[in-house]
């Protein structure tokens, strides 16, 4: 019973602790941050164990701090004229590369350098596998107005699942050249997620401008990759983007979690003043062959700096992302993370096998260790999930679900042994019939009453109670008679005794009362006072009918009668003896 309402307890609180957890959003913030920090752990520690692979098809030409360099003192500024990247085209061209894609984006000149930005704009008129990038952002329509994008750009989305885009809904757009827009349909856009700790952990597939979804650049060149054709894509209602066969898990912002091939400078670099040496006709180590690639431009040049923290490093170029990002798409490999629910399911269950465990086993160390290890073998499993299936189960909700199970288990194993204890104790210290104390516990107190009188010097008394004629009466009216007069006596002479007094069943029908700071005087008076409440007392028999019993006593004290618990009981015992010869019903 007690341990059934102990359990229900524990249940009900269980309950309003998951309740609170739930549906407190400052906790579930917190909560999340710290998941994120795991995701980077998880990451790192799968990277360093040689991981998954980057794809070798992608190859990045970066504008680096060799190449800022050269730019300078070769065509005096930054940056640089748009013919000098119509060349780079050109020249890339020859080896039939599967993509270019410029992580850079091209927007009005600032001096009028017409012929070379429509050189660009052949370029792209000229190729169909040269992409660039553009961007929204929120910028006040003070400051621009926001543009028209022309239909070509977007993509067609039907949304099935909860995520409303809200977070990436954007209101202004910074345009690039009119002359690209109107020669190619190749452009994506190149916004980024960032996580409360400024972490980029996924990106965006997918935007809102007016009210249509454009495509990330990567996302736009992936779907070529894979030779998708058309331009209208379904979000199903589990959140998965579909692409083909390929189901895209989209986070609840509508964010792809991007999965990590390493630390900055995974992906090939090659610096672009080499690829302008050799367009040139100029002497140049570069000897690569950009045949099958998907070639990405971007800046990593420290000053031209567009560096993120992800959760392999704190410094990574966007183009990189970009890359991640691409080879994330092409090769299947975004992070899915569990449902919520999901997670609080796992969490319940680890936690119920928790307390079951603690419940189970006596030893407290075994049980710790137990649960230690149920929590730690679910982190290998949430490592090996991610690693092989590119799974992210939530580890932070089950730690605290199993702490938590932990602690109540413990508390409420604790509660039913400290009970049980009092219960055992009870038994070992009280006689059966009377509920008074027993002999054992009579034996230990006045011992422990001998030594403290000796120590504090004061006195204590003893009284030895004995029914009269119990045997004859036993043999009249019958034993359970008697056991209910034991009964009775022993009540009333709880009843006329101090709360400090210790009353117990000798043995037999003999009764002791251990009356601590007791003189002589006092003891005598109460003895006298009990003998004639018994006396006087009516005591019911089992035939309805009453009847009177009488008891002898015999009183001692310490220290005037002995000094030790044996000569204390003697005398006692002695004095009672002698109330029974002087015609018992007396005090001796
Ligand atoms: P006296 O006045 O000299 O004490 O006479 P007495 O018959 O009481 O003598 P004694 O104290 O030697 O008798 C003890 C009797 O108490 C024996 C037994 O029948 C009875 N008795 C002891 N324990 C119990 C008990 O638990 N229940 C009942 N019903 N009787 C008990
Ligand atoms: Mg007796
Ligand atoms: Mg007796």
């Amino acid at each position: 019973m007690f341990k059934k309402f102990l359990y229900a307890i524990g249940l009900i609180i269980f309950g309003i602790f998951i309740f609170l957890i739930v549906k407190n959003a400052n906790l579930n913030s917190f909560i999340d941050s710290v998941e994120n920090r795991t995701f980077d752990l998880r990451q790192s520690i799968i990277i360093n164990e040689g991981g998954k692979k980057a794809n070798e098809d992608i190859v990045i030409i970066a504008v680096d701090d060799a190449t800022y360099e050269y730019i300078l003192a070769n065509y005096g500024e930054w940056p640089l004229p748009r013919d000098v990247y119509a060349n780079m085209i050109n020249y890339l061209e020859q080896f039939n590369p599967t993509a270019i894609a410029f992580d850079m984006m091209f927007v009005k000149s600032l001096k009028s350098k017409n012929n070379a930005d429509q050189a660009l704009i052949n370029s792209f008129k000229k190729y169909k596998n040269v992409y660039t990038s553009m961007n929204f952002d929120n910028q006040s329509p003070d400051l621009r107005t926001p543009p028209q994008l022309p239909d070509k750009l977007a993509i067609n989305v039907t949304n099935n699942s909860k995520i409303d885009f809200a977070e990436l809904t954007y209101t202004n757009c910074r345009k690039i050249l009119e002359g690209i827009i109107d020669a190619t349909s190749n452009i994506g856009i190149i916004n980024v997620s960032r996580s409360d700790d400024g972490v980029l952990r996924k990106m965006p597939l997918i935007v809102k401008y007016q009210d249509k979804f454009y495509p990330q650049l990567a996302l736009k060149v992936g779907i070529n990759y894979l030779g998708e054709q058309g331009n209208s894509y379904e979000i199903d209602k589990y959140s998965n983007l579909k692409i083909g066969d390929r189901k895209i898990f989209l986070d609840k912002d509508g964010s792809a979690i991007i999965n990590w091939y390493g630390a900055s400078g995974t992906y090939t670099y090659i610096p672009m003043y080499q690829l302008i040496k050799a367009v040139n006709g100029e002497k140049t180590q570069l000897n690569y062959d950009f045949s099958n690639k998907i070639i990405y431009f971007g800046t990593t040049a420290a000053s031209l700096f567009d560096i993120k923290t992800v959760p392999t490093g704190k410094i990574y170029p966007g183009v990189e992302i970009q890359a991640t990002f691409l080879n994330n798409l092409i090769d299947n490999n975004f992070i899915r993370k569990v449902n919520r629910g999901y997670t609080l399911a796992l969490s319940i269950l680890l936690a119920l096998l928790i307390a079951s465990v603690v419940s189970r086993v006596n030893s407290a160390f075994t049980a710790s260790l137990m649960s230690l290890s149920t929590y730690f073998i679910y982190i290998l499993v949430s490592y090996y999930a991610m690693k092989f299936g590119n799974l992210w189960l939530e580890v932070i909700y089950p730690l605290i679900f199993s702490i938590f199970a932990f602690t109540c288990a413990y508390i409420i194993k604790y509660l039913i042994k400290s009970r049980d204890f009092e219960l055992q104790y009870k038994l070992a210290t009280t006689d059966g019939l009377t509920e008074l104390y027993n002999h054992r516990y009579f034996q230990e107190q006045i011992r422990m009453q001998v030594e403290q009188s000796k120590r504090y010097n004061t006195s204590f008394s003893l009284i030895i109670i004995d029914i009269d004629f119990f045997k004859k009466f036993n043999d009249t009216f019958g034993h359970q008679s008697g056991d209910a007069v034991l009964k009775e006596v022993a009540q009333t002479l709880r009843r006329n005794v101090r709360a400090t007094d210790i009353v117990c069943r000798y043995g037999g029908e003999e009764m002791s009362i251990i009356l601590p700071n007791t003189s002589k005087e006092e003891a005598l008076l109460t003895a006298q006072k009990i003998c004639e409440r018994v006396a006087s007392k009516k005591f019911k028999l089992f035939n309805g009918k009453e009847t009177n019993v009488t008891i002898s006593l015999g009183v001692s004290t310490y220290p005037s009668d002995g000094s030790t618990a044996v000569e204390i009981i003697e005398v006692a015992d002695k004095r009672l003896y002698n109330a029974k010869n002087n015609g018992r019903n007396q005090v001796g």
